[in-house]
C-alpha cells in the first residue's frame, strides 16, 4: 500500500515513464541516480538507456524488492543496477563511478530539498531532468521579477540553469495526487564568482525572502548588526537599497554577501 506520508505516487502510464526518460538525454555514457524508484517503472527504462543507475529509496520494503524486479524484468541489466537504502535527503555519498546525471520522480513532500542536497553532495551531475509537483515546477525554473520567484529559485540557480519541461496530468500516477505535476530540466553551470561562501550567500537568500515584500535595507539588519554594515554591503553589490529580493538574480545575492563578509558581519 502507498504511504502518502513518504509521498509515493506510482507512474503507472509507459508513454509517461518513455517522455521522462526521452527528455533526460540519458545515454550509454550516463551513470544516473534516480531517487525513489518506488516499484521500479522508471528505472526499468533507465536501464535501458544509461551506463549505470543507481536508486535510492527510503522504504525499506520497496528497496528489498526492486533487485527482483530487475532481475525479473532486465535480467541483462541487473549487473548494471544498484539500489541504496537511504534517505536522499540526508545520503553522504553514491556507490560507484560518479554520477552524470539525475532523473526521479521525486518525492513531492521533499523535492526541494532532496534536489539541492545532491547537486550539492555531487559535483559530477551534469543535468537532470525532475518530475515535482507543477507548482514546485515553476518556482524552481522562476526568473527575477516573477512572482513565485523565491528562495527554491535562487538556490538552484546557484548550481544550475534551470528550465520548465512540460506538464503531466495527474491521471498517470497511482494513486493519483491531488496536484498536477511538472517536469524541470537542468544543466549544470559554474557557481557565480564571488568570495563569499555558498553558506554566505545562501543566508542573505533567506533573510531576503523571509520577508519579501520589505525592501533589502530593513531585510538585512538582522543579518548585518548594523544599518552602515547594510549599506556598505549594498552599495558594494551595487544594488538599490530599496529593491527586494524577488528582483534579484543569485550573481547580486552573491556580491550582497561578499559585502557583508567584508564588513565583518556574521552571516
Ligand atoms: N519512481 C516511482 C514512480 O515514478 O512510479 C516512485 C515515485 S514516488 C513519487 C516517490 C518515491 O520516493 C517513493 O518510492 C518513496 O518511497 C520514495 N521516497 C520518499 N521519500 C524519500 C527520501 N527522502 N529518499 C529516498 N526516497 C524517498
Amino acid at each position: 500500500r502507498p504511504t502518502k506520508q513518504r509521498g509515493q505516487n506510482f507512474v503507472i502510464d509507459a508513454n509517461t515513464v518513455r517522455r521522462i526518460v526521452r527528455e533526460s538525454r540519458v545515454s550509454a555514457d550516463d551513470v544516473v541516480v534516480e531517487v525513489g524508484p518506488g516499484l521500479g517503472s522508471l528505472t526499468l527504462a533507465l536501464l535501458e538507456v544509461a551506463g549505470r543507475v543507481v536508486a535510492i529509496e527510503l522504504d525499506e520494503r520497496l528497496a528489498a524488492a526492486l533487485p527482483a524486479t530487475i532481475a525479473e524484468h532486465a535480467p541483462a541489466q541487473a549487473a548494471r543496477f544498484e539500489v541504496v537504502l537511504g534517505d536522499a535527503m540526508r545520503v553522504t555519498e553514491v556507490p560507484g563511478p560518479p554520477p552524470t546525471a539525475l532523473v526521479a520522480n521525486l518525492p513531492y513532500n521533499v523535492s526541494v530539498p532532496v534536489l539541492l542536497h545532491l547537486l550539492q553532495l555531487l559535483p559530477s551531475l551534469e543535468r537532470g531532468l525532475v518530475m515535482v509537483q507543477a507548482e514546485v515546477a515553476d518556482r524552481l525554473a522562476a526568473t527575477p521579477g516573477s512572482k513565485v520567484y523565491g528562495v527554491p529559485s535562487v538556490k538552484a540557480a546557484w548550481y544550475a540553469d534551470v528550465r520548465r519541461a512540460g506538464s503531466i496530468g495527474r491521471n498517470v500516477f497511482w494513486p493519483a495526487p491531488n496536484v498536477d505535476s511538472g517536469l524541470v530540466a537542468w544543466d549544470r553551470r559554474e557557481p557565480p564568482a564571488t568570495t563569499a561562501t555558498r553558506e554566505q550567500v545562501f543566508a542573505v537568500v533567506d533573510a531576503a525572502f523571509a520577508q519579501r515584500r520589505k525592501a533589502l535595507r530593513g531585510v538585512l539588519r538582522g543579518l548585518a548588526g548594523s544599518a552602515e554594515a547594510v549599506d556598505a554591503a549594498l552599495t558594494h553589490a551595487g544594488v538599490d537599497p530599496l529593491a527586494r529580493g524577488e528582483s534579484l538574480r543569485v550573481e547580486d545575492f552573491a556580491r550582497i554577501a561578499e559585502g557583508l563578509a567584508a564588513t565583518g558581519a556574521p552571516a
